[in-house]
């Protein structure tokens, strides 16, 4: 059945696809979205929701995410909530608040995508300041180990949910002048494989890790300044992979590391 409502960005996307969700394959799934006021977290978050999900929007700029917010609930049948919170600050008391809300408001968690993430400087490690070493490490990888490691126990008191660690191209082999933006994500992909293999047994929590690739955002753009950004996919592009793997549709996939664009949709696990 297909959703009952696209945007112009996912009737676009949705013709090169590579796998047909269900259109109600996040029916009534509570999901927790970081950086959800912009680029791919946005799009997975307007997406989630078209699809069922009651998506919880985490990110840094109230204006962005009251935004996601309006289009969600003028479009949609869920009930969405945001969350503004400088990830740059998250601490055990927030993280406890937040889940404390999380549990009012629905009583369950599905899912998260663990998405937000700043870029920092890209100079060579021997003048890589320390503070900004600091702050990507906070947002891109504490702040990830935090929230997982709180919400926890709200994920596997229900049937079965997903994690999704947002990786890239520099986290799973180091380049030049990526800094600690990429040892973030090398820690991501680590945090992913470690909780995948304490949860394997438990069976109802799944985490995969998700480089999406050169991706159409504020971010790439900031990264590659020159280059020329029509020539990139949008975020919707990605849209079935982060589909497939929040949806029931990957119940038994866990500990792998996804890549959006080489990504083939697959019966066989
Ligand atoms: P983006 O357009 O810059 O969006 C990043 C989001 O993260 C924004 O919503 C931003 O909120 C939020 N964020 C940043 N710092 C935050 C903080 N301290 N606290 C809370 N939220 C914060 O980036 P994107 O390209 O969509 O990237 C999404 C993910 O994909 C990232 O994990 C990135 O590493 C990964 N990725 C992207 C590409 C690509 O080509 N785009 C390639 C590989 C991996 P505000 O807008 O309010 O600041």
């Amino acid at each position: 059945m297909p959703p009952k409502l696209d945007y112009p960005e996912l009737t676009i996307a949705r013709r090169s696809w590579r796998y047909t969700p269900d259109g109600g394959c996040l029916a009534n799934k509570v999901i927790l979205v970081t950086g959800a006021g912009d680029g791919i977290g946005r799009a997975a978050a307007k997406t989630f929701a078209v699809f069922g999900a009651h998506v919880v929007l985490l990110g840094k700029t109230r204006s962005k995410l009251e935004a996601v917010f309006d289009w969600i609930a003028g479009n949609t049948e869920t009930k969405p909530v945001i969350v503004p919170c400088d990830l740059l600050g998250m601490d055990e008391s927030s993280a406890n608040g937040l889940r404390d809300a999380i549990d009012q408001d629905y009583g369950r968690l599905d899912g998260v995508l663990h998405n937000a993430s700043l870029l920092g400087p890209k100079v060579p490690i021997e003048h890589y300041p320390p503070e900004h070493w600091q702050n990507a490490m906070q947002v891109n990888a504490y702040a990830p180990f935090l929230l997982t490691h709180t919400l926890l126990p709200l994920m596997q008191a229900g049937e079965g949910a997903s994690i999704i660690m947002t990786s890239s191209t520099v986290g799973r082999q180091g380049r030049a002048y990526w800094g600690a933006y990429a040892v973030s994500k090398f820690a991501l992909e680590g945090l992913m494989q470690v909780l995948a293999d304490e949860l394997e047994n438990a069976g109802r929590v799944r985490v995969n890790s998700l480089n999406p690739g050169g991706t159409r955002t504020a971010m790439r753009r900031e990264a590659y300044p020159s280059e020329d950004p029509q020539m990139l996919p949008l975020p919707e592009s990605h849209m079935d992979l982060y589909l497939y793997l929040m949806s029931d549709a990957s119940i038994g996939i866990t500990g792998q590391a996804f890549d959006a664009r080489t990504w083939q949709y697959s019966t066989q696990p």
